[in-house]
């Protein structure tokens, strides 16, 4: 993706809307749990050695039967660190005893499960709804995921599905009685429903396979169709979240062969997701634009447009196999790609509604920026963020009047786990946007054209 030449409306109303935002993120000083998550992922991305121990050791923590158990993994994960910074030697030493092991142990625990309390809203979407009601008073919408990834029995997936229909039925039914907040619940394409909850096919059905994908397709479909129903019925929205590459096509292919059935061309709101690390995104925007041209619904399909969570994934898969890599291995050409997606998304409406998924600045901004240089009103521009990483960002983009909705995984911390290594390894990547800022880079370079 080489670089185009940036627009320079969109660069001087981009910049006046990031420094702004800047200027609205809430003062480390009020936020102090913040301030020690933060000097914790500092501590886990200054060593790559210990980065790849603490990962692994998050992984068993579901695993471990006892305080003792858990600071065993602990301690043997550290012990494989060679140059571990200041505290881990302390730690060591601390683990010397039966006593010493038990209290480390517990000390690992709760910071686990502080920080995955930081990432997800709560074990049910029954006890999520008061997290969910603050934000909607606060001007933020909200999208519950249920946490579950890739199924491997059919009770599973059943158990998933019946899950997400309970979530949706109780969300449609609880968000009736929140009170009325004009920019969250209409766009120019018509009204936005309350309750919104995202599904992943992989855990609908332990069939998917990237060689046959219909026999996966068939049964994820037949959970899928009932949940679709019940959004209709319920009024509520249903968002279909995007993986790794080896189930792209079947999911796609499965999204919009169901929505285009008689049943579900009038309802119930839907969407789906744009993984813009992939080199042939464009290709398959260019797809999805089409669908949306010859299949018009009302109200129309929904596209989250995101960078893509699996790009390790995806980089070590391809290598192995001898594969051509299919994401982009050049950070800035991904985030050029971003926001060239970003523009042919918004131009296609109202064939499509537009949902910006980042907690980078530049982005974010540039999408709000292209918006209004084209003529369209904010509130027909949603913008997203992932509960626990983009809180502040969230806080500015309300506070400025944007129109944006949180995305809140719901469920226990061992189903939580994937999600959790997935979000550490984000944040505490050099590269990531999240990082840089951290860092204290200036405003000014962080909102530079990519
Ligand atoms: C509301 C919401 C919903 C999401 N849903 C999904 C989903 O359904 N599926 C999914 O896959 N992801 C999803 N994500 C995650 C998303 O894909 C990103 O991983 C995450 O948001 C980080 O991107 P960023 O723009 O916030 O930050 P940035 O720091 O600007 O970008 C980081 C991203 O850049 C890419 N990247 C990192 N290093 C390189 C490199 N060397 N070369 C090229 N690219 C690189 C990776 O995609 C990485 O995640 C979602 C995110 C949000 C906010």
């Amino acid at each position: 993706m080489s670089a185009v030449t940036p627009d320079p409306r969109v660069e001087t109303e981009l910049r006046a809307i990031g420094v702004e935002l800047a200027a609205s993120f809430p003062s480390a000083s009020r936020q102090p749990l913040r301030a020690l998550d933060a000097r914790a992922m500092e501590l886990a991305s200054s060593d790559r050695e210990l980065r790849a121990a603490l990962f692994r050791f998050v992984d068993v923590v579901p695993a471990c039967r006892s305080l003792d158990d858990l600071a065993r993994h602990l301690i043997g994960f550290l012990e494989e660190v060679p140059d571990a910074p200041p505290p881990i030697p302390v730690a060591l030493k601390m683990s010397g005893t039966r006593p010493g092991r038990a209290a480390l142990g517990a000390a690992a625990a709760g910071g686990v499960r502080h920080l995955a309390h930081r990432f997800i809203v709560g074990e049910t979407p029954a006890t999520a709804l008061g997290t969910l009601r603050k934000l909607w008073d606060g001007g933020v919408a909200s999208s519950v995921d249920l946490l579950g990834e890739a199924t491997v029995t059919e009770s599973e997936a059943d158990r998933y599905a019946a899950r997400c229909l309970e979530a949706i039925e109780q969300l449609a039914a609880a968000t009736r009685r929140w009170p009325e907040r004009a920019m969250l619940e209409a766009d120019g394409a018509g009204p936005l429903p309350r309750a919104n909850v995202c599904v992943k096919v992989s855990a609908l059905t332990p069939l998917l396979r990237p060689d046959a994908p219909e026999r996966g397709q068939r049964d994820a479909g037949r959970r899928l169709r009932p949940l679709l129903r019940a959004a209709h019925a319920s009024g509520a929205h249903l968002h279909i979240d995007m993986e790794s590459l080896d189930s792209r096509e079947a999911v796609l292919e499965l999204v919009l062969h169901l929505l285009d059935e008689d049943e579900f061309r009038s309802g119930p709101s839907a969407g789906l997701v744009l993984q813009a690390y992939l080199r042939d995104s464009p290709d398959q925007l260019e797809q999805i634009i089409a669908w949306a041209r010859t299949t018009p619904r009302v109200p129309p399909l929904t596209v989250r447009l995101v960078k893509g969570a699996y790009w390790d994934h995806e980089l070590v898969q391809a290598r192995q196999h001898g594969w051509e890599v299919p994401v982009f291995q050049d950070k800035p050409e991904c985030d050029r790609n971003f926001e060239a997606l970003t523009r042919e998304l918004l131009a296609a409406r109202p064939a499509l509604r537009v949902a910006i998924a980042s907690h980078n600045l530049r982005s974010v901004s540039h999408a709000i920026a292209c918006n209004r240089v084209a003529g369209g009103e904010d509130r027909d521009l949603e913008l997203q963020v992932l509960r626990g990483l983009g809180d502040e960002l969230q806080h500015a983009l309300a506070t400025r009047g944007y129109r944006v909705r949180t995305y809140c995984p719901v469920g226990d911390l061992v189903a939580g786990m994937a999600y959790l290594v997935r979000r550490l390894l984000e944040n505490t990547s050099n590269e990531s946007f999240l990082s840089e800022q951290a860092r204290g880079v200036p405003v000014e370079q962080l909102l530079a054209a990519p």
